[in-house]
């Protein structure tokens, strides 16, 4: 069966995910098309996709960088800038699906534009559910687009849920690496670099993502985006440790049955589910190899020693904004450690003070979501 390719734009296609993303559509080239590319600053990259991908825009997000990349992309393709760049792009006619694989708040708007622009919305960016759950999946319901998780542990979900229906449904478990630091103590913490943060043992991901999965925040930012998007209370998610990172993750239904989606750690496969959902193609790739692993271990996470997972909890529960406080918080506090400016224990540290400080409106609307992200990060930073 033949069909017209849909047209794809990827907001952020110079990172982990969007260069994931270009590979999947590359081997998909009679089902997809690329017509929009952005980066925020690493224009020989974007140049290697613009010759490869031949899209008909790009973005710079650095508009410093936009010059440079117009010498060497000359005429071929058009260039726009800035954050007004990506929400033009996103409102196009010319394109059927954005994926969104920006980093942290700064891919709340484009989203939302995105959606009110009637394109389905592939999501890799979970601060955007984290900050504003409720009002993005209804959003997204009301304009009767599809909204499907690019995160591994989301897809998981959603293939465990594939013929199921909600009341068969006891719980969602979400399972973890438990990351760099897990067999660590929590005296030693102190002693935790920045380089050995960044080395997480099973993905290759970005600079933020990376802190986070250390941390263990990216779990609490998980459950959130599994709440928003499955629409299932957080009492009932749980999180499992399992280092191998071989289940992304399982639903338990109401006889005790189980279902687990199972792979080998390769982001290619839950964005090319994301792409053909409910279809599936073929995708080459390394396959899971049971007498090689030989086992599979799995272990309650440790609440005291990674703190974030718990904050992450707590400001759901809290409701109104006060999980865009903690991502906020998250957001300066990741960054002032990248910049070696705070120890790693501090991080949790300075989200349990925004959390504990900064006033929580409890209906928001986005006026409000932008306020507590705004409030939050100028309070934080007077603590740095
Ligand atoms: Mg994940």
């Amino acid at each position: 069966m033949s069909q017209t390719p849909k047209n794809i734009a990827i907001l952020g296609s110079t990172g982990s995910i969007g260069r994931n993303s270009l590979s999947v559509i590359h081997n998909l080239s009679d089902r997809f098309n690329v017509t929009y590319l952005s980066t925020n600053t690493n224009i020989e990259l974007l140049q290697n996709q613009i010759t490869q991908f031949k899209p008909r825009g790009v973005v710079v997000l650095d508009e410093k960088k936009a010059p440079a990349l117009r010498l060497i992309a000359g005429d071929s393709v058009e260039i726009l800038t800035g954050r007004e760049g990506l929400l033009e792009i996103v409102r196009r006619d010319d394109v059927d699906i954005v994926i969104n694989s920006l980093v942290g708040f700064a891919g709340l708007k484009p989203t939302i534009e995105a959606i009110k622009h009637h394109k389905n919305i592939a999501l890799a960016n979970k601060e955007t559910l984290v900050v504003a759950g409720e009002l993005v999946t209804s959003l997204a319901r009301e304009y009767g687009v599809s909204l499907l998780p690019i995160d591994s542990e989301h897809s998981a979900i959603l293939q465990c849920l594939a013929g199921e229906q909600w009341p068969r449904i006891s719980k969602i478990i979400l399972t973890a690496s438990g990351g760099p630091f897990l067999n660590l103590s929590k005296d030693e913490f102190s002693s935790i670099t920045v380089e050995r943060a960044l080395n997480h043992p099973n993905w290759k991901m970005g600079n933020k993502i990376t802190i986070d999965c250390a941390t263990m925040m990216n779990k609490g930012l998980e459950v959130i985006e599994a709440h928003w998007l499955f629409g299932i209370p957080t009492e009932r998610i749980d999180v499992v440790i399992h280092p191998q990172s071989i289940i992304h993750s399982m639903v338990e239904f109401v006889d005790g049955s189980i279902k687990a989606q199972l792979g080998i750690p390769d982001m290619k496969i839950p964005i090319q589910y994301a792409l053909t959902y409910p279809d599936r193609v073929q995708l080459n790739g390394g396959k899971v190899d049971f007498p090689k692993l030989q086992m599979l271990t799995f272990l309650a996470p440790d609440r005291d020693k990674f703190r974030c997972l718990q904050l992450a909890y707590d400001a759901i529960a809290l409701g109104g904004t006060a999980p865009a406080i903690m991502n906020a918080a998250n957001e300066v506090a990741v960054q002032a450690f990248l910049e070696k400016k705070i120890p790693f224990q501090r991080i949790p540290e300075l989200i349990e003070k925004a959390l504990d400080s900064q006033p929580n409106h409890l209906s928001p609307d986005l006026e409000h979501t932008f306020q507590s992200d705004h409030k939050t990060r100028e309070y934080v930073r007077t603590l740095l």
